[in-house]
């Protein structure tokens, strides 16, 4: 049986040890985040994950959802119903939204923890609260005062989930080929026509109501991205009034038969002149959309990491039973008939590598959804302006190199188990087929790195990426008279001063050739998480060594996968900065006639 065990002892070390958001949460204004009451939340949130929401994952993937094609009616699998209807009554639909409108106002970066243990237990599930948190967010910041009043507070309180209608059938990434159209009533409302596909959440049986945020145009709407706007169209019409009257004219077509997160329903959506609202300014609704997809995109890195954290307990369980051959260098456990997996050398390097990404990624998200909470309930305008510049440099990172790194440790964790990893009854392959949609959807690895190089560096003159460098600095500075951190101050100043001359290489060539971003991004945007881990696994250590919570242990076990980290991972590096000063040409020189011959 595959198992989840909620990593507490780690979770409270990043969030107290590490980041420190009691003084960040003291001075941001949250009154009621206090240390007892989270460790309160997060022992609950473990409870929760563990005993309800674990058990489920595999029978989602086995049963699936299903359609009703008379109805359009969508079932989740067994047990998701129930326990959504837990999840809403233990009050967690609303743990991070806003009082004002029903929420418990958390901080979002202490949301994240328990997101991240909602995607370990079940991914597929976390899904549908992980859309209404978007469509939260959209509302909370677009939205007229009417509209928050009866779309947004149901969707805190959990009675009705959100989606997001981006994709058709003839576009994904590039929206600005979008089709669907609106047209005004003359109730100040607008009739939405169009098929929207691929959409998480579309329709299911956990709550009466759906409120759908879709992309459409307006009539006489200028062509491209500049003439898209948003739209609040729920499942059942609701009034200004806040009563809800009949079914509207969206319904689901189809749902998608996937590789993994089979729980989830992914649905073809018609909207038949349904009625909607608009949210914010005609023709700003791809602005108004990023906020729920920069939102989503971080967590959608939290996936990847759920998920990477799961397979790698297991796999670490399994490596410390099986028993398989003798050590190289002589048997460690003679009493036994052979040794455990985990004296291997090529075990310890695939468990190692999930160990160090893992933690080390859990402290690159975390840090990025404080800078959310700096953004939101900040007051000093500095703060803010650096909080935001870090926030779009960090998204695509944490989006991208989580997801990937997901992948990775899903795949390695399920070759701990060899064959039996590949086999149903361990679920070991359910969690590499699940990981596997996390680097596509909310933009693919490919659409990140565009952002990161293209507009995050490019356009943006680097701002982001100055801020963090100048975290680098500031934090060995702090350390220089360190002997104890040394061994990972001086190699990360290095990689600091490579990253920098990299940058401008990069920036150098792509003046006189576009080509050139397309062709860096995505080895720039390894690199650029690679040494974001290395800043964070020093940080790890220094503030380990710290602790009087930390147990020695605990501090050797933090001080060795460190050092594992800068000796084995971060020279990755060196191969993508490689293949960045390669350049365009490689790519290019071959005619796309010849591809096939
Ligand atoms: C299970 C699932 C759930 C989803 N949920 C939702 C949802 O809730 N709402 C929603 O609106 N959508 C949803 N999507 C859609 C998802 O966001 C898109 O599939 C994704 O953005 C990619 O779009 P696409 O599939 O059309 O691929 P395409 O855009 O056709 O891209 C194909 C390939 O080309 C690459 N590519 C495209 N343009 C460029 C470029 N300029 N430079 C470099 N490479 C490029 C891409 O990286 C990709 O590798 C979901 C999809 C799935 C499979």
């Amino acid at each position: 049986m595959n198992r989840y065990q909620a990593p507490l002892r780690d979770l409270r070390f990043a969030l107290y040890d590490v980041l420190g958001v009691e003084a960040l949460y003291a001075r941001l204004g949250f009154a009621s985040a206090q240390r007892e009451l989270m460790d309160a939340v997060l022992e609950e949130g473990a409870k929760f994950t563990q005993n309800v929401l674990a058990p489920l994952n595999a029978v989602g993937d086995r049963e699936g959802c299903t359609h009703d094609a008379a109805t359009g009616a969508v079932s989740a699998p067994s047990g998701f119903k129930q326990a959504y209807a837990q999840f809403v009554d233990g009050g967690w639909s609303g743990l991070v939204a806003p009082e004002a409108y029903g929420g418990q106002g958390l901080p979002e970066s202490f949301g994240v923890a328990l997101k991240e243990m909602i995607d370990a237990a079940n991914l597929a599930w976390g899904n549908y609260p992980l859309l209404s948190h978007g469509a939260t967010e959209a509302l909370k910041q677009h939205a007229e005062e009417w509209q928050r009043q009866v779309f947004l507070k149901p969707i805190v309180e959990g009675r009705w989930t959100g989606t997001m209608c981006l994709t058709e059938p003839h576009c994904g990434t590039d929206l600005g080929l979008l089709k669907t159209k609106a047209s005004p009533n003359p109730d100040g409302s607008f009739a939405i026509s169009g098929t929207k596909i691929f959409i998480t959440a579309g329709e299911h049986d956990f709550t009466d109501n759906i409120v759908h945020l879709v992309l459409a145009r307006l009539p006489d709407a200028p062509a491209g991205t500049k003439g898209i706007s948003l739209f609040i169209v729920p499942k059942m019409k609701v009034g200004r009034d806040g009563v809800v009257g009949a079914h509207n004219a969206v319904r689901c077509g189809s749902i998608e038969h996937k590789m993994g997160i089979h729980g989830s329903a992914t649905c073809v959506m018609h909207f038949d002149s349904a009625q909607g609202w608009l949210i914010g300014q005609p023709n700003k609704g791809l602005m108004a959309m990023f906020t729920m997809m920069n939102t989503a995109r971080l967590a959608v890195g939290i996936q990847g990491l759920g998920l990477a954290d799961r397979a790698f307990q297991n796999a670490l369980a399994y490596a410390r039973e099986r028993l398989q051959m003798r050590s190289l260098s002589g048997a460690k456990y003679p009493d036994k008939p052979a040794d455990p997996i985990i004296v291997h050398p090529d075990v310890r390097r695939m468990l190692l590598t999930c160990k160090a990404l893992i933690e080390g990624s859990r402290l690159l998200a975390y840090h990025a959804a404080t800078l959310v909470d700096i953004l939101d309930h900040g007051a000093d305008t500095e703060e803010k302006k650096r909080a935001d510049e870090l926030l779009g440099f960090l998204t695509p990172i944490v989006k991208a190199c989580l997801t990937e790194w997901g992948v990775e440790c899903t795949y390695h964790a399920l070759q701990c188990f060899g064959g039996h990893g590949y086999i149903a009854e361990h679920g070991m392959e359910q969690l590499a087929r699940d990981a596997r949609i996390t680097t596509l959807y909310e933009g693919t690895t490919g659409i990140q790195a565009l952002d990161l190089l293209g507009r995050k560096i490019m356009q943006l003159q680097g701002a982001g990426l100055l801020a963090f460098l100048s975290m680098i600095e500031d934090f060995c500075k702090q350390h220089t008279d360190d002997p104890a951190l040394a061994e990972f101050i001086v190699p990360l100043q290095d990689k600091a001063r490579q990253w920098q001359t990299l940058t401008l290489e990069v920036g150098k060539r792509a003046a006189t050739d576009a080509d050139e971003v397309g062709a860096a991004s995505v080895d720039y945007l390894f690199f650029s998480g690679y040494v974001a881990l290395a800043y964070w696994w020093a940080r790890a250590v220094a503030a380990a060594d710290a602790s009087s919570a930390a147990s020695a242990d605990f501090r050797t076990a933090k001080r060795e996968t460190a050092r594992f980290y800068f000796a084995r991972i971060l020279p990755r590096t060196l191969a993508h900065a490689e293949a960045i000063r390669a350049g365009a040409k490689p790519l290019l020189a071959l005619d796309a006639a010849l591809f096939g011959l």
